[in-house]
């Protein structure tokens, strides 16, 4: 039996004192919590993925720049050709890499708080230093003050902002993020997550400013189990940053599905298209109800205030609706919840299971 004290001896403090991400079960229940695109390809998309599948040679290691997916990747989101592509095993891993290069001693990452917990986390993982900003504690937008402040005490290598921000849902102004941007000696990460959901990109920026890459991911788009996530910046940046990435990152399976899936584009967009009408419909309906304030959102989830998170998230989940409850995280999402969007049917469930939970 191995000694718990000779694993503490050697795991650091850091890591010893966190949590491995925590995905709860959600066999049989309608899974609303984790910002994933509710639909599943059709009998013959599966086939045609199938037969391209077939073509896979599993004894042979993937393209290691994976060139195709990136021709691919650059079609459909309109890339220019003056910006380089890296790929990551999703975004988690991209910033995983950004934070490999950067960090060093003395350097910070600076990111808004509350956002997505990866920035943190990684920080730890890697031991560079972590400092969050708290967003404005009603809407949720940057305080321009509290940041120049941060910037100019903090000198950050690293600054990352969610372009709509998880778990709030909101995008921030482009005028206070060019503030900070200019503001900043540092690399600034952009991340259009949920870009798909958004009413505007910040990809122009990259080419503006020096210090400005952008990430984007495939996972809210409707292929999270692929794992592709996307940085986009200057060739002077990448080539640096790919010296990290680990050789073979993207399997031949995700490369194969990547490249058929993203010839079907047009099938993707749909479905983002019918997320933002149900986006909409959800939130009205969310309205109605009284007890409860609704955010507005950019992304494929809403963030919602109960008077008692937990207790509605447990009368949901013994409905068989599983969301996100927030309470107990970040002081600024007391009683908060977070519900993606759904199917217009998983949707009505949701809102029914909220109905009774909040009478009862
Ligand atoms: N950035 C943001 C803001 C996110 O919310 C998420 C996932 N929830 C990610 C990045 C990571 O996405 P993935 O690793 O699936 O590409």
């Amino acid at each position: 039996m191995t000694n718990s004290s000779v694993v503490a001896d050697w795991i650091r403090p850091e890591i010893r004192e966190l949590n491995a991400y925590h995905v709860p079960p959600a066999h049989g229940m309608i899974k609303l919590d984790a910002m994933e695109n509710p639909y599943r390809w059709d009998a013959t998309l599966v086939e045609q993925w199938l037969n391209v599948l077939r073509e896979a040679e599993l004894n042979r290691y993937p393209d290691p720049a994976a060139s195709s997916v990136k021709g691919g990747l650059r079609r459909v989101m309109q890339i220019p050709d003056e910006l380089d592509i890296l790929l990551g095993n999703g975004s988690d891993e991209i910033i995983q890499l950004l934070v490999m290069a950067v960090s060093g001693q003395n350097r910070v990452l600076l990111a808004p708080e509350p956002s997505f917990v990866m920035y943190r986390m990684i920080a730890t993982f890697i031991n560079m230093r972590y400092v969050g900003i708290p967003l404005h504690a009603t809407d949720f937008s940057i305080e321009l003050d509290a940041w120049l402040q941060a910037i100019a005490t903090h000198q950050p290598a690293l600054t990352f902002i969610a372009y709509p921000n998880n778990p709030t849902g909101n995008a921030f102004s482009q005028h206070d993020i060019e503030k900070i941007i200019q503001a900043t000696k540092g690399l600034v990460i952009i991340d259009e997550a949920y870009e798909p959901f958004a009413e505007h990109s910040l990809l122009s920026l990259v080419n503006r400013y020096p210090n400005v890459l952008l990430m984007r991911t495939l996972s809210k788009l409707g292929l999270a189990g692929l794992r592709l996530g996307m940085l986009i910046g200057a060739p002077a940046w990448l080539n640096e940053i790919d010296k990290v990435r680990l050789p073979y990152n993207i399997n031949v399976l995700t490369q194969l599905s990547t490249e058929f899936a993203l010839q079907h584009y047009k099938t993707l967009k749909a479905q983002t298209e019918q997320i933002k009408r149900d986006r909409a419909q959800l939130l009205a309906d969310l309205r109605t109800l009284k007890n409860l304030h609704v955010w507005d959102s950019q992304a494929n989830f809403i963030l919602f205030r109960v008077p008692h998170a937990k207790a509605v998230f447990e009368h949901l989940k013994q409905q068989g609706v599983l969301i996100k409850c927030l309470d107990g995280g970040h002081p600024l999402l007391a009683n908060c919840l977070r519900v993606t969007v759904g199917t217009a049917t998983e949707n009505q469930a949701f809102l029914a299971g909220l109905r009774m939970a909040l009478t009862a």
